[in-house]
């Protein structure tokens, strides 16, 4: 089967090379050549524009940094729907907000083709693995054509309803996400002043009722959980700026849907502060040290 991929970041070269692995043929397009190469030398063709990506593909995949990267490589006259087919499903797995994304569903079904939205969650290491997790938005006819594509990069792959479900369902779990990761560091700074060791803390919270996965699998602290980037002074994991992002997004919806998200909304705050020091590429839960006073 013949794939399009556009976007070789940090999450689409890896994505890619899982669909090569699969026995997929790939024509791939990126502004960065070093993208590009890495790729082709893994056996994938050298597309020169989105356009001739999904020229004779049965799929489009795209994954972009944000709404208006997307937009240009659906809409440009180089462009995605420029050059599909009939009946093609293209799956946009950047996370974007869902009214863009119901707008891109809608352009594609004007032509003939199937959208589906399909952000993802676990980070360049499940990108790496094949088990990121996808959130799904689109019409059943549109998730059942996406499916089998999604199960080659993935291991989790939910439908959670109509065209911009699946970035509702993305920007909901990431708002909880910094909220949680947030409370988690204002537990432990706390404790610090208490006098209490990080290592008691954690294990009375984690089998009491503060239990959540900011605490048990992403330790904001160095220790309990040895795989958490506390414990490689916040580098590597999901960057700061990648969370503000996310809170931006959940933000704009809530205020577009007339939402009450306080916590969300002093969250994208916090974050906001955090990048403004310098720590735009520092893991998320690096913010306990600025509750610290520290940064
Ligand atoms: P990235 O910046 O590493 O990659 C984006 C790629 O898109 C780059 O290679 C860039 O050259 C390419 N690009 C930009 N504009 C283009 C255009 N017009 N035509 C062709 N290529 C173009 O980003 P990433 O980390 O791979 O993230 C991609 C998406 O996945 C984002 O929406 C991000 O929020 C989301 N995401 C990232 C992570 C993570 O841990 N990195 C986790 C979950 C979700």
């Amino acid at each position: 089967m013949k794939i399009g991929f556009i976007g070789l970041g940090h999450m689409g070269a890896p994505m890619a090379l899982n669909l090569l692995k699969a026995g997929h043929t790939l024509s791939v397009f990126d502004l960065s050549e070093t993208a590009m190469q890495t790729l082709a030398d893994a056996g994938a063709q050298r597309a020169a524009s989105p356009k001739a990506a999904a020229s004779g593909a049965q799929w489009v995949v795209t994954m972009l940094p944000a709404a208006a990267h997307v937009r240009s490589v659906l809409t440009s006259e180089d462009g995605v729907l420029a050059g599909v087919a009939k009946g093609v499903t293209i799956i946009d797995s950047s996370t974007i907000d869902p009214a863009s994304a119901r707008e891109f569903a809608a352009l594609a079904a004007a032509r003939g083709n199937t959208f589906v939205d399909a952000p993802v969650s676990g980070g360049t290491g499940g990108a790496e693995a094949g088990t990121l997790a996808f959130m799904c938005g689109g019409s059943d006819k549109a998730f059942a054509r996406a499916e089998p594509i999604l199960q080659k990069m993935g291991k989790r792959i939910v439908h959670a309803g109509g065209a911009g479900a699946g970035q509702a369902a993305k920007i909901c779990n990431n708002m909880l996400l910094a909220i949680s990761m947030i409370g988690t560091c204002e537990a432990f700074v706390l404790g610090e002043k208490l006098g209490l060791d990080h290592k008691k803390l954690f294990d009375i919270m984690s089998a009491a009722s503060g239990q959540c996965w900011s605490l048990t699998t992403y330790c904001p602290v160095p220790g309990p959980v040895p795989a958490s980037p506390s414990n490689r002074e916040f580098t590597g994991g999901f960057a700061t700026a990648l969370m503000l992002k996310d809170l931006k997004l959940s933000q704009q919806a809530a205020q577009n849907a007339g939402a009450a998200t306080p916590m969300g909304a002093e969250a994208l705050q916090l974050y906001a502060l955090m990048a403004a020091k310098g720590k735009a590429g520092m893991d998320f839960s690096g913010i306990i040290e600025m509750l610290r006073g520290v940064l």
